[in-house]
């Protein structure tokens, strides 16, 4: 019998980190009274992804007096405070472990800010593993990054399995690749590549939650 198991992406899959950046940019710039046309620029710098490294940027272009440990420290803790996961998400979590899924997250990213953005938004608790990127330097498409992701699962790939995000090439081509059925958060936009389509496009979470619970309804009437 195939095993029920997915793994979710974190940022704009479980949680919404666009909006929460714009809300940061704009307390970093006036907490430093730098003039509010920085704004965009800061947030750009973080946009894509954060790490120690940005912030030494950041402090050297305004010659801002705090360390660069200290602003990170700032940013991973300002983040923390800013991020949520909807609450019928986090229902959807409980339903699907419930329903007898392994449930995962597998995320790129520095280790502190991601595993501070799982605790806060409520997901580490409501979950069998998480595998952050930094913690072995395996990122996202790599097939590497979904087997250590299963394996803090408790399970492995090559054995069924789901991969749920937004980002088309590191998770739903890096899912596929390893193996993995794939559901695209779209956030009501299209299939951006011409080939490589996710078996599944949803608006968001709990639409792909909802999907997953009927897969293993259908799955348990054909196997019982
Ligand atoms: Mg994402």
């Amino acid at each position: 019998m195939q095993r029920l198991f997915v793994l979710f992406d974190l940022d704009n899959t479980l949680v919404d980190r666009r909006g929460t950046l714009a809300d940061w940019a704009a307390e970093f710039t006036a907490r430093h009274r730098l003039a509010d046309e920085e704004q965009a620029y800061v947030l750009s710098m973080v946009a894509e992804r954060a790490y120690p490294r940005t912030f030494d940027a950041i402090r050297i272009r305004y010659r801002l007096p705090t360390s660069t440990a200290e602003l990170w420290r700032a940013y991973c803790t300002d983040i923390a405070a800013l991020v949520s996961c909807p609450t019928e998400a986090l229902d959807g979590l409980d339903e699907l472990r419930a329903a007898g899924w392994r449930v995962g997250v597998a995320t790129n990213g520095a280790v502190d800010i991601q595993r501070a953005k799982l605790r806060a938004a409520g997901i580490a608790e409501r979950v069998d593993g998480v595998f952050v990127s930094g913690e072995a330097d395996a990122r996202k498409p790599q097939t590497r990054h979904f087997a250590l992701a299963a394996s803090r699962c408790g399970t492995e790939l090559g054995d069924g399995g789901w991969m749920v995000g937004d980002n088309p090439v590191n998770d739903i081509g890096g899912g596929r690749s390893a193996g993995l059925s794939t559901i695209w958060i779209g956030n009501d936009s299209s299939w951006p590549l011409a080939d490589a389509r996710p078996d599944h496009v949803v608006p968001h979470a709990r639409a792909a939650i909802d999907l997953l619970l009927l897969h293993s309804a259908g799955h348990t009437r054909t196997t019982t």
